[in-house]
């Protein structure tokens, strides 16, 4: 991300006067974008320029009705009905301070392109442009604050940030329970968890809880299976509770309308994608096959439509390029349940954003389909060693040698040029067998294989499963 530190506090840049823009050029145009991407990246609703450290009379602003860009802003009239309300600033994080405001604005400048607009605010917004127009003169909402309060540090997570909030969490597998967790954790009253019903599982059949039916009943919670969470008697029961939030991690149902409109404040949830890419019901797998070099959390409030709906707030990961899908989402998991409490915070007090999602960037991540898991060794070396890192822990990708069905569970890239072959060599032709790695010819490029597991064996080292192997084959594939 190409975003821009926040000054913040006694940064003398906060208290000078910023200068108007001459010309609205691409220089502009990136700032005010890499401005947009500072803002979210900090789950504020507007950001002036001057707190970048830019002296130019620019703000950007997003009340969740998508952003503004303003350039050389001006106040034409307001309301003389003002309100008070707390509100805070990027660049005082940690305090709110009680300022009275006009309850309507409107504002004249110019947009991104440098054509003239007209912006007619009220309420959040009007809040939001006289805030950030504020800042262009270095005058800091601690100037007209009639009251100022310190938030308890690190409110997010810990300390109780949620107590006196009600909740119905709903999830299933292990991705939900760090979500469970630090709603327990934050002082949440979690009236109820909704969870899919017992089902057989392994070879013996036996019934099993979800693992956040199992930790729920450990917390002492409340626990609900419904067949459908869309059944009128699972509906009722829901209402009867009157939770301020329902949190969704992980459910496996579609939730319908009835029960997204219950909550009085939001029904949130957590996806492991940066929204609207990778929506659906399998969006770690599909970002590691991709090779994404970023992944992230996105907390939606929940719509019909399954992961569309607005987007409250983001966090950005760095995706190491040999990490695998279970160690992504076990980090997405912890993430995405730090998130999920900011973002109730946020919602509770008023001051989250709500972002619609961009459609036209949207992207599925469908569930895997059959014969999926096989390894085309016509492909390159990158996609391959993707494949095998996006299946492991589960299901494995799979390839043959001689007749024998493989797991492959470990990849590495390797530099070509260290390892030249006659033109004519198939691809899946082992190249080398070495001490660490057997070395293999793929559709471009070669990959070093680490760990295999032949059917019905335990996963061992290439050279273990070459030795004794080679003399009769030569290739996988
Ligand atoms: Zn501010």
């Amino acid at each position: 991300m190409s975003g821009f530190e926040i000054y913040t506090f006694d940064a003398p840049v906060l208290r000078k006067k910023a200068k108007p823009v001459r010309r609205v050029n691409n220089t502009v145009r990136k700032q005010l974008d890499a401005m947009l991407e500072t803002m979210r990246e900090a789950a504020g609703v507007g950001l002036a320029a001057p707190q970048v450290g830019i002296l130019k009379r620019m703000v950007v602003i997003d009340v969740g009705e998508g952003p503004y860009f303003l350039i050389n802003p001006e106040i034409v009239s307001q309301s003389q009905e003002t309100e008070t309300k707390w509100e805070g600033c990027l660049s005082w994080p940690g305090y709110l301070g009680e300022v009275e405001r006009p309850v309507k604005v409107c504002v004249k400048a110019l947009d991104r392109d440098g054509r003239e607009i007209w912006v007619e605010g009220e309420g959040l917004l009007a809040r939001a442009l006289c805030h950030e127009l504020d800042h262009l003169d270095g005058v800091l909402f601690i100037d007209r604050a009639k009251s100022i309060i310190e938030l308890q540090e690190d409110s997010f997570g810990e300390d109780q940030a949620l107590s006196g909030v009600t909740c119905v969490f709903m999830g299933s597998p292990e991705f939900a329970l760090p979500s469970l967790d630090q709603l327990v954790q934050a002082g949440a009253d979690v009236r109820l968890v909704v969870t899919q019903p017992d089902r057989p599982y392994g070879r013996k059949k036996i019934l099993t809880p979800t693992p956040v039916k199992q930790r729920a009943l450990e917390l002492g919670l409340e626990v609900f299976t419904p067949e459908t969470i869309s059944s009128p008697g699972a509906i009722e029961r829901l209402k009867a509770l009157e939770p301020d939030f329902i949190a969704v991690a992980a459910y496996g149902q579609k939730i319908p309308a009835q029960v997204l409109g219950l909550p009085k404040y939001a029904c949130l949830n957590v996806h492991p994608s940066l929204l609207p890419k990778y929506r659906g019901g399998n969006p770690v797998q599909r970002q590691i096959m991709a090779g994404e070099q970023k992944s992230g959390v996105t907390i939606i409030y929940m719509s019909e439509r399954m992961d569309a709906g607005d987007i409250c707030l983001q966090k950005v990961l760095d995706v190491d390029p040999d990490e695998t899908y279970g160690t992504l989402e076990q980090r997405l998991s912890v993430v995405g349940a730090e998130a999920l409490v900011e973002a109730m915070c946020l919602v509770y007090t008023g001051s989250a954003a709500r972002t619609p999602q961009n459609e036209e960037e949207s992207t599925y991540a469908p569930h895997l389909k059959p014969g999926e898991e096989l390894i085309n060794w016509q492909a390159s070396a990158e996609d391959i060693h993707n494949l095998v890192r996006a299946l492991s822990p589960v299901p494995g990708a799979v390839t043959v040698f001689g007749s024998e069905r493989t797991k492959i569970w470990r990849t590495k890239l390797l530099p070509s040029e260290s390892y030249p072959f006659p033109a004519d060599t198939v691809p899946g032709t082992i190249l080398k067998a070495g001490d660490t790695m057997a070395v293999v010819r793929c559709g471009k490029g070669v990959i070093g294989v680490l760990e295999v597991q032949p059917a019905g064996k335990k996963t061992m080292p290439a050279k273990a499963f070459l030795a004794g192997r080679q003399d009769r084959e030569t290739k996988f594939g």
